[in-house]
């Protein structure tokens, strides 16, 4: 099993070492390699979104995925077509 790349080697006083995404399959919250269908992308970020919503560091996460303009993948509950409405101010970033 891997874990995010950005996370794996957080100190473990940052927020990133608290994410509840080190202890799953990181594959369900980045597209794979090859081409996937909607039905398959939504239910791979429903099943990443699930992590997300019990996870303690959250908004803290989301912050980040925002500040650095992540491009990929879902980070602090949201995906990135959600994150780029976030961005555009067509979305409400959550407080
Ligand atoms: S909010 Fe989601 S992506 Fe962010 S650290 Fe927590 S589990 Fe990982």
């Amino acid at each position: 099993m891997a874990t995010l790349p950005l996370l794996a080697g957080a100190p473990p006083t940052s927020w990133q070492a608290h994410g509840l995404c080190r202890a799953v399959d990181s594959s369900i919250f980045f597209p794979p390699a090859h081409f996937e269908h909607k039905p398959e992308r939504e239910a791979r970020e429903r099943r990443a979104k699930a992590v997300c919503n019990e996870c303690p560091v959250r908004a803290e996460c989301l912050d980040w995925a925002l500040s650095t303009r992540e491009p990929h993948g879902v980070w602090g509950g949201h995906a990135e077509g959600e994150r780029k409405q976030m961005l555009l101010g067509k979305a409400r970033i959550p407080a």
